[in-house]
């Protein structure tokens, strides 16, 4: 091969063409830097056939500058990015860029030298010495590691090495991860268990694609169940990749990886310092960390061998990546499983309504797992009608709501309280004049935390200090806190139980691992009688002596700009109501609501799944909305209002009229003005036959808009703001 087509490393340019040095050799994947102009951009090589482009004349392709000492990407990997880039009508460089997601990693990986025992012994022995010498018995570190170690001083260390006692060695610095024991602690399971894990380790023995739901209540040990899939791809020697909806959820897991593998797995998110995402992301590519979990991005590494995918809590909405490339990491994950031909285990208590549909149509395999774990018992569920028992003015808790609380308060249980909203108050206004404090970069209210003293704007980030006066008509002590978020009700709970002690748990308030480790360990030692927090709370943990969850209000949820509202709800509130009663004591569960008749809130009642999932399947089948029909969306944004409107009009305006696709819109989008930027919004609804991204592509690409504006496209959108 003398020639290649490179896909660059920027959407604004199409696949280039460029002459291969000699002695350089390349295979499609390579990674790769070449001239631009005067700059350099990085590239890896594609099957010319399966990326056109204009074809140059070999007399004017420019000479590669060298190829990156990384892995090439493989086939299956390259299959992802022009599927993902295709269906989510994104350009392939900014797809591939996921994929490539640590720069660092990409330089290739350096040495540090390390230091070990050789056996001799100083000429002058001291104490100190002494120590160091039975410490590092078998040991190999770097000199500050072996001082932390021995309990000595990096000079006496140093004195050692000059002595020959100590040589240096030298490492790569990123090195492999310590392998976990498929057969370290295997699990006694039950009989429902043991024919769900030995589905999975037939499935990842085959070799073969392989989509399956597990469905199981919390609670019913769907994670110890998988798991042996997990044990089987080991053995094989392959690779595995969990997915979590959220970092928060990865200090528990780990805990439970560990105890069941012996060793902790590797883990993946955009939080990490660039030296553990450089070492995870080459071990990934060398084959040196076995198994990865992490957030959606970890979707798109380099697997050397994967041999199996999990995505838990599979229904959860933070799976989907709400700007750049806007991907379902769920719906990619199959994909990733279809390309490299092995399992993908899709796990949820609550599974989305498309996930149940494609169990229903038969290409998902389902597995249930009906039983709750150890012989615990789901929680009783009581609705409390707050038209029927409101609480007092100014409070949020109803009276039987209170009274479940002081039961568990003299018996020693814990309560938790769930309000999907941080904060204190998530609107404020000045009692004399009527002002609201509003951001100033968006159309949204700024929202009150007592605990920092701020009034802070979720959307964008924007803080101002909480104000003594009103800055329209200068009145002090006029500001109303209106509604309630966790901080509010925590004062509240302070007010009627003054030797409670509570924790608010929001991402405010558990923002490192470490945080939410803390608190974990203070709940599990019964150190905190009341929990009060947003959907933070509403998965993964376990504490036994749990026995109450109050949901302040159920109605929340359907409000807002979530296309698919009455399902997450009901998501949330079993997977809150799930918390309760875990272990050998019953649990309750306390719905406080408006709306006892609303399908969600009876089926819940009833411990209905079943009801639920028909009538919102009636009632998406009648709108012909996801999964019976599709959804994308189109947001305009500009700085400028006009230039946004014009820009939405004119997309109108050209709109496709077919018979399986409607547009509706343009329309000012809820949240009208994000970030500085004005928005519209277009719906697009069409039927499952129709060629829905074929359709947008031949749309949008021929319109022309001024250089302010912005047009994104959502494909399957969730959220409506
Ligand atoms: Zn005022
Ligand atoms: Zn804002």
């Amino acid at each position: 091969m003398n020639r290649v087509r490179l896909l660059v490393m920027n959407a604004a340019l199409g696949p280039l063409d460029y002459r291969v040095p000699d002695g350089m050799s390349l295979e499609p994947g390579s990674v790769v830097v070449a001239p631009l102009g005067p700059r350099q951009v990085t590239g890896i090589v594609w099957e010319s056939e399966r990326l056109p482009g204009t074809e140059v004349p070999d007399a004017r392709l420019r000479p590669l500058l060298g190829a990156l000492p990384v892995p090439p990407l493989r086939a299956p990997l390259r299959r992802l990015i022009e599927w993902t880039a295709d269906y989510y009508i994104a350009s392939m460089a900014s797809v591939a860029r996921m994929a490539l997601s640590s720069s660092a990693a990409l330089r290739g990986g350096g040495t540090i030298t390390e230091y070990r025992l050789t056996g001799a012994l100083p000429p002058r022995m001291t104490p100190q010495r002494d120590a160091a010498l039975s410490a590092l018995e078998g040991e190999q570190g770097t000199i500050r590691e072996l001082a932390d170690l021995a309990g000595v001083s990096e000079a006496v260390l140093r004195g050692l090495v000059n002595a020959d006692c100590l040589e240096a060695v030298e490492v790569a610095i990123d090195r492999p991860f310590p392998a976990p024991r498929p057969d370290h602690a295997p699990p006694d399971l039950s009989p429902g268990q043991q024919e769900a894990a030995d589905r999975f380790v037939d499935a990842v023995k085959a070799r073969k694609f392989a989509p399956m739901l597990l469905d199981g209540v919390t609670g019913s040990g769907k994670t110890e169940t998988y798991f042996e899939g997990v044990a089987e791809a080991l053995r094989l020697g392959r690779q595995v990749l969990v997915l979590l909806p959220e970092i928060a959820l990865t200090q528990n897991f780990l805990k439970r990886f560990e105890a069941r593998f012996g060793v902790a797995p590797t883990v993946w998110h955009s939080a990490q310092k660039q030296s553990d995402r450089r070492r995870a992301w080459r071990q990934v590519s060398e084959g040196g960390a076995s198994v990865v979990v992490g957030a959606r991005s970890a979707l798109f590494l380099p697997f050397r061998d994967l041999g199996l995918i999990v995505v838990d809590e599979a229904h959860e909405i933070s799976f989907k990546q709400d700007d750049g490339v806007r991907y379902n990491a769920r719906d990619v994950a199959v994909m990733r499983a279809r390309f490299e031909r092995i399992p993908a285990i899709l796990a949820s208590a609550t599974p989305a309504l498309e996930s149940l549909q494609m169990a229903e149509a038969g290409v998902y395999e389902k597995i249930d797992l009906p039983a709750r774990f150890g012989g615990a018992v789901l929680p009783d569920i009581r609705i409390l009608d707050l038209r029927e028992e409101s609480p007092p003015r100014g409070r949020w808790l109803a009276p039987s709501l209170v009274k479940a609380m002081e039961e568990r308060l003299e018996r020693g249980e814990q309560s938790l309280l769930f309000l999907n909203r941080r904060g204190y108050a998530p609107l404020t206004l000045c009692r004399q004049c009527g002002y609201r404090f509003q951001c100033p970069n968006c159309s949204a209210w700024l929202v009150e935390h007592r605990l920092t003293r701020r009034l802070a704007c979720h959307h964008c980030g924007h803080q101002v200090t909480s104000p003594e006066a009103c800055p329209e008509c200068g009145e002090k002590d006029c500001l109303a806190a209106c509604g309630p978020g966790v901080e509010r009700i925590a004062d509240e709970v302070a007010e009627i139980f003054p030797d409670a002690r509570t924790a608010v748990v929001t991402s405010d308030t558990l923002s490192s691992p470490d945080k939410i480790g803390e608190f974990v360990d203070a709940a599990q030692a019964g150190e905190i009688d009341v929990i009060v927090g947003t959907q933070l709370v509403t998965k993964g943990y376990h504490f036994p002596e749990l026995t109450l969850v109050g949901v302040v209000d159920a109605d929340l949820g359907l409000e807002g700009g979530d296309l698919r509202a009455a399902e997450r709800s009901y998501q949330q509130i079993a997977q809150v109501a799930g918390r309760a009663g875990r272990a050998a004591k019953p649990g309750e569960v306390l719905i406080q609501t408006r709306h006892p008749e609303a399908p969600v809130i009876a089926a819940l009642a009833a411990y209905d799944r079943d009801a639920f999932y028909e009538a919102e399947s009636d009632a998406r089948r009648n709108a012909g909305a996801p999964p019976f029909g599709r959804w994308a969306a189109i947001i305009v944004s500009s700085e400028d209002e006009a230039e946004a409107a014009e820009a939405a009009r004119k997309i109108g305006g050209s709109a496709p009229r077919l018979d399986d696709i409607a547009v509706y819109g343009p329309a000012p989008a809820p949240l009208s003005m994000l970030r500085g930027r004005y928005r519209y919004r277009l719906l697009i609804n069409a039927r499952r036959s129709a060629a829905l991204q074929q359709t947008i592509r031949e749309w949008l690409g021929p319109l022309d808009h001024p250089q302010g504006v912005r047009v994104g496209v959502d494909i399957d959108p969730y959220s409506f703001v």
